[in-house]
C-alpha cells in the first residue's frame, strides 16, 4: 500500500466532468485538499471549485490566487482540461486547429507556468499532464488533437530537465479509449472497432485513469519523471 500524504494541495483542471471529475473525487477520497476548475456545471462535493477558462491567462492567475488563499500553494497539478474538434485534414479550419492547440497545449503551458514557481520554491511538486494514446499512435481526423497531445510529452520531458533538481516531477498519462462525454459522440461503429483493437477487450473507465494519476502524484513517486504512462488496455503498445 502506498503512503498517502493527506495535506498536499491538488489542482485538477477541467474537474466538472469525465476524467477530471473522477480524479478530483479520487484525490479527495485519499485525503488530499483538492481544487478543480470548471467552466460549466460544477465540481464534486468537498472540492474547491474555481471558475477558469485555461485559454485566458487572467483567469488562470485568478484561479491560482483563490486556491492559494483558500488551501495554500498547489503542490500537485493535474493538467487535464482538453477539447477535440475532429475532422479530416482537408476540412480542418484554422479555428479547429487553433482552438485545440490553444486549449490542450497553450492552456496546459499557462497552468504549468503559474504552478511551477511555488513548487520550485517549496522544493516539491508533482505535475501530471493528461495526453492521449493518439499522441504517439496517430489518429485520422485528429491532426490538431494528436499534435497537441504529442507536444505534452516534450513539455513534460523539458520540465523534468528544468525542474528535476528541485524535486518537481513532470509526467504524462496517456489514456486510451475512456468512456466519457468526449468519446460518447463517436459512432457505434468506431466504438466497436476500438473495442476489437484493445487487447484488454474493454473500454477504459475514468477510475482506471485516476488510479494512475494518484500513483504519479504520490510523494513516494519522486524518482519517476519524464515518463509516459499509458492507461489504454494495451491499445498503443509499441509506440
Ligand atoms: P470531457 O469532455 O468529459 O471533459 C473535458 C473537461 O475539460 C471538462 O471539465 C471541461 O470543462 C474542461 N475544459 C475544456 N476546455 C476548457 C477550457 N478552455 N478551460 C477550462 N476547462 C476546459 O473529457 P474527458 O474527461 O474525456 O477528457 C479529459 C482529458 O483526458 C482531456 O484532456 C482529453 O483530451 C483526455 N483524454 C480523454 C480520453 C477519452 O477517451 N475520454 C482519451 C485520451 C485522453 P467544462 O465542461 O466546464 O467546459
Amino acid at each position: 500500500m502506498l503512503p498517502v500524504t493527506e495535506s498536499r494541495v491538488v489542482l485538477v483542471t477541467g474537474g466538472s466532468k469525465g476524467i477530471g471529475r473522477a480524479m478530483a473525487e479520487a484525490f479527495r477520497d485519499a485525503g488530499y485538499r483538492v481544487a478543480a476548475t470548471y467552466r460549466s456545471g460544477g465540481v464534486p462535493d468537498g472540492v474547491l471549485g474555481v471558475t477558469c477558462d485555461i485559454t485566458d491567462q487572467g483567469q488562470v492567475d485568478q484561479a491560482f490566487e483563490t486556491i492559494e488563499k483558500e488551501l495554500g500553494p498547489v503542490e500537485v497539478l493535474v493538467a487535464n482540461a482538453g477539447v477535440t474538434r475532429d475532422t479530416l485534414l482537408m476540412r480542418m479550419s484554422d479555428d479547429d486547429w487553433q482552438t485545440v492547440i490553444d486549449t490542450n497545449l497553450t492552456g496546459t503551458f499557462r497552468v504549468v507556468r503559474r504552478a511551477a514557481r511555488p513548487m520550485m520554491r517549496a522544493r516539491f511538486g508533482r505535475i501530471v499532464l493528461i495526453s492521449s494514446v493518439v499522441a504517439l499512435l496517430g489518429s485520422p481526423g485528429q491532426i490538431n488533437y494528436s499534435s497537441s497531445k504529442a507536444a505534452l510529452v516534450g513539455m513534460a520531458r523539458s520540465l523534468t530537465r528544468e525542474l528535476g533538481t528541485r524535486n518537481v516531477t513532470a509526467n504524462v498519462v496517456a489514456p486510451g479509449f475512456i468512456e466519457t462525454d468526449m468519446t460518447s459522440v463517436l459512432g457505434e461503429d468506431t466504438i466497436a472497432d476500438y473495442r476489437k483493437r484493445i487487447p484488454a477487450g474493454r473500454l477504459g473507465s475514468v477510475d482506471d485513469v485516476a488510479r494512475a494519476v494518484l500513483f504519479l502524484a504520490n510523494d513516494s513517486s519522486g524518482y519517476i519523471s519524464g515518463a509516459v504512462l499509458p492507461v489504454d488496455g494495451g491499445l498503443g503498445m509499441g509506440h
